[in-house]
């Protein structure tokens, strides 16, 4: 930096003491030719006025011992006279007064003077040539002898100046002035080479504190005592700046750090680290936000991993919910097809290491950190997230290379910011789930209820009608129910029925749905059933079980049960399951009327030939 500002000092005083040379010598050259026209005037007005009188008092013979001493005058190195044409014509031809050089032929044409200069390196010259005109002046009239008119040139004097000593004059100001600038510009370069000198030094350690600062570390600088009072003062207050600002960023960056968790030792940034914070605690703000106004989980798990593809660049990942008290594994969604583990633990969850321990389990070099993952080409990174009492959240992410899995190690207080927000939302949808769902089932058999037949076939019967299939719908009655609960109480009543829903569930097939429809009431929707002889199958299925079971009552007592169906097919009965469902109640009167333990087929000559309602 030093070096720099004296070279341009330098530079720049070269060119000053140029141009001030140039100004001096152009001057001096303008100088030197405008002394010469004065002083070669000066001559021609004085050869002139005398050559006048010379002529006035006849005395002509002496004009040229007259040229010949001016001629001699210091600094005149040659003097002669030039006689136009119209004077050798009136006063005939003087051979010595001839027009020597083309200058004297110009002055007599134009009546202007004329010079040139004859510059060497030792020796300069002026040729220079004064026109004398016809005129009044001073008291003589050169029209008096002369036949000419006013103004015309008679003649000029010409002479040859020496100038060599004016321009030596010149040029001793040339050479002096540059040394003289020099002289005066070391003495201000000496004079404030020390403060210069400071200054530098003092530009330096700044600029290089502030080029550390950028990186990240904040300094201050040191400084000798011999700096001016000013500069000790602006050191101190610079450092004061420094250290003020160091310790409110190292506090921005130790608080925001602690708020979303980050436990990083190396060497960082505070600043930059403190941005990066803040833009991503203003990211996961929105995401909050975003995420209360979420429907369903499925959306929140959507953002979450738009989040961690959009912003973290992550491509393989995989959310899992474990239950672990109900040995059960929901894969709820797959990015990448890298869920390599679950075929291992698909149907033991309990031995997923992240759940099972609820802490994060990572690929190490030495050795095999999870066993159920059994990819060793490639990189993994569990994160368990307590969702509820009994679900853990998994997110499993997979890597192909080492870097990007120290990448998400990087980055991870940010990640688990944003599933750590997501937890308490994730836990709400499912209980909004688990409410929903037991608002469709019934408590005491966990069968669908009366409601869900409501909502539930709202989707059922377009799309039977759509994929044209048939639904055999069986309705249901425990004979002599009340009975039961009269001889043994409402707890053994309530036994059976619980028995009975067991029955049905064994009965059916996963397609099937089965409705507590009423106390001791319940339907079957047989769905897809091909033929009426199937449905009748199915149900004298249910009736037999039913008969046959035998339920425990009390010291060893047992109970047997049986009951009565009524079956009505959709559509072939009735487009309305409404009405398919009156059909089976029908068909379930006719049952229970000729004796029970049975199943009737609804026929539509049952409407009239039953007084039902
Ligand atoms: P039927 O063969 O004609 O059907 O004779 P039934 O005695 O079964 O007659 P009904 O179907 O009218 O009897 C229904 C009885 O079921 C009346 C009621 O006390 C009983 N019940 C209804 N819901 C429950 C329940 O949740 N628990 C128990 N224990 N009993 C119930
Ligand atoms: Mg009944
Ligand atoms: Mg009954």
């Amino acid at each position: 930096m030093g070096k720099k500002i004296i070279y341009q000092f330098i530079i720049i005083s070269f060119l000053l003491i140029c141009i001030v040379s140039a100004i001096t010598m152009y001057s001096t050259k303008n100088n030197s030719i405008k002394a010469s026209i004065h002083n070669a005037e000066l001559i021609s007005r004085i050869v002139k006025n005398d050559l006048t009188s010379y002529m006035v008092n006849n005395n002509v013979k002496q004009i040229d011992s007259y040229i010949n001493s001016m001629a001699s005058i210091d600094n005149v190195k040659n003097l002669w006279l030039v006689r136009a044409d119209s004077v050798s014509n009136q006063f005939g031809i003087n051979k010595n007064q001839e027009p020597k050089d083309d200058i004297d032929k110009k002055v007599l044409k134009t009546g202007e003077i004329e010079y040139k200069l004859n510059e060497s390196l030792l020796y300069s010259s002026m040729r220079i040539t004064v026109p004398y005109k016809a005129t009044f002046d001073n008291g003589i009239d050169c029209l008096s002898c002369h036949t000419a008119s006013a103004g015309e040139t008679l003649g000029a004097v010409s002479m040859e100046l020496d100038i060599s000593e004016l321009k030596n004059i010149g040029l001793e100001a040339i050479y002096l002035i540059p040394i003289i600038m020099i002289v005066g510009i070391l003495l201000i370069f000496f004079i404030f080479k020390n403060k210069l000198e400071q200054d530098n030094l003092i530009f330096d350690s700044i600029s290089k504190s502030l080029s550390s600062s950028l990186n990240g570390n904040l300094r201050k600088i040191s400084y000798s005592k011999g700096l001016s009072k000013d500069m000790i003062l602006l050191m101190e207050k610079f450092n004061r700046l420094m250290v003020t600002f160091k310790d409110t960023s190292t506090d921005i960056d130790k608080k925001l750090k602690g708020f979303i968790g980050t436990k990083t030792n190396k060497f960082t940034n505070p600043l930059e680290d403190s941005k990066e914070i803040v833009q991503n605690l203003s990211n996961l703000y929105q995401f909050k936000k975003e995420i209360e106004l979420d429907n369903t989980k499925e959306e929140i798990y959507n953002r979450l991993s738009e989040i961690f593809t959009n912003q973290f660049k992550i491509t393989s990942f995989t959310f899992i919910e474990i239950d672990l008290s109900k040995r059960k594994m929901t894969t709820v969604k797959e990015i990448g097809n890298t869920f390599y583990c679950k075929e291992n633990i698909e149907n033991e969850p309990h031995l997923c290491r992240a759940a099972r321990t609820e802490n994060d389990v990572i690929t190490t070099e030495y050795h095999h950190t999870c066993p159920y993952f059994e990819k060793v080409d490639k990189f993994h990174y569990c994160i368990s997230t307590s969702i509820s009492k009994n679900i853990n959240l998994i997110i499993n992410f997979v890597f192909d290379d080492k870097d990007k899995l120290e990448y998400l190690k990087e980055k991870i207080s940010f990640i688990k910011s944003y599933i750590n927000e997501s937890a308490p939302s994730i836990e709400v949808k499912l209980l909004i789930e688990a409410l929903q769902q037991s608002a469709f089932r019934d408590g005491l058999t966990g069968l669908y209820n009366r409601k869900f037949l409501e909502e539930h076939t709202k989707k059922l019967i377009p799309q039977a009608l759509r994929d044209k299939f048939n639904i055999g719908v069986l309705l249901l009655d425990m004979d002599h129910f009340k009975a039961v609960n009269d001889e043994y109480g409402h707890d053994i009543g309530d036994k059976v029925l619980k028995e009975l829903a067991r029955i049905l569930n064994e009965t059916t097939r996963e397609s099937d749905i089965i409705i507590r429809y009423g106390g001791e009431e319940f339907i079957v929707l047989l769905v897809n059933i091909k033929t009426e002889e199937q449905a009748i199958s199915v149900a004298n299925k249910i009736r037999i079980k039913v008969s046959e079971n035998e339920i425990d009552v009390y010291a060893g007592s047992k109970l047997r049960k049986t009951v009565s169906i009524g079956l009505s097919m959709f559509p072939e009965d009735s487009s309305s399951l409404e009405s398919v469902i009156k059909n089976a109640d029908i068909a379930l009167y006719e049952a229970k009327s000729k004796g029970r333990n049975q199943v009737v087929r609804f026929q539509s000559e049952q409407t009239s030939s039953i007084d039902l309602f």
